[in-house]
């Protein structure tokens, strides 16, 4: 049976250790600072919803001494990154080495509300530097119900041009790894290189059994619990 507890979210990365891979950043990827002698897992977290879930991957983080790259919406519908401890939360992955970045809704928010895309990202990328103060790398993009693609501003946009080393989903990574997702929520999917493992529900560590040597994770926070997804 699928397991999305926090117990079983900590022994995924005690087994990435335990079968030495290095966990590290997007930012550490993109900027090819890792041993490409060793496996690796790419960690990434998108916060869709339940932002205080972080607390826990947190603890779990602190405690293997590993991190992750989470990107967070300034237009999440649930939670204001604002909130004061909120800001807490994002200070304290940062503090363990984390990678804090933007997880942008660019077309969606130009569709709906007609404000135009490029300045927008330019005064998010500089508002969200000020208040985390960090540097921004890279954004990932959002994928939501909605009628737009927010992964269609790069269509026609170069991160660079914003200042910005990488987009998450750059064919450097997206194209040259195992990609493993929680974003059914209750099941596993996977991608290799781009293109859909078709039925393959395995975990992420039945991946590192086979002994795959780009892992990259997304995980989303309100996809792990306790007992209940609800709680
Ligand atoms: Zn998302």
């Amino acid at each position: 049976m699928d397991n999305f507890t926090y117990e079983y979210y900590e022994t995924i990365f005690k087994e990435a250790l335990a079968h030495e891979y290095q966990i590290i950043t997007l930012k550490e990827f993109f900027l090819d600072e890792y041993d490409k002698d060793k496996k690796v897992l790419v960690n990434r977290i998108d916060v869709d919803f339940k932002i205080a879930r972080l607390r826990r991957f947190y603890q779990i983080f602190k405690k293997l001494g590993i991190r992750a790259s989470i990107y967070v919406r300034l237009h999440a519908p649930d939670y204001n990154l604002l909130a004061i401890g909120n800001i807490k939360i994002m200070q304290d992955l940062i503090s363990i080495g984390c990678e804090v970045a933007l997880h942008t809704e660019l077309e969606d928010v130009e569709h709906y509300c007609q404000l135009e895309k490029q300045n927008l990202l330019k005064r998010e990328i500089a508002f969200f530097e000020t208040i985390f103060e960090t540097k921004l790398y890279g954004t990932a993009s959002h994928g939501d119900m909605t009628p737009n693609n927010n992964l269609d501003f790069w269509k026609t946009n170069k991160a660079s041009d914003f200042g910005l080393l990488y987009e998450a989903y750059d064919d450097k990574l997206w194209k040259n790894c195992r990609y493993v997702s929680d974003s059914e929520w209750t099941r596993w999917k996977a991608y290799e290189n781009g293109e859909l493992l078709k039925d393959d529900r395995r975990t992420p560590i039945g991946h590192m059994q086979e002994g795959c040597r780009v892992l990259h994770t997304l995980t989303h926070p309100e996809s792990w619990y306790d007992g209940y997804i609800y709680e």
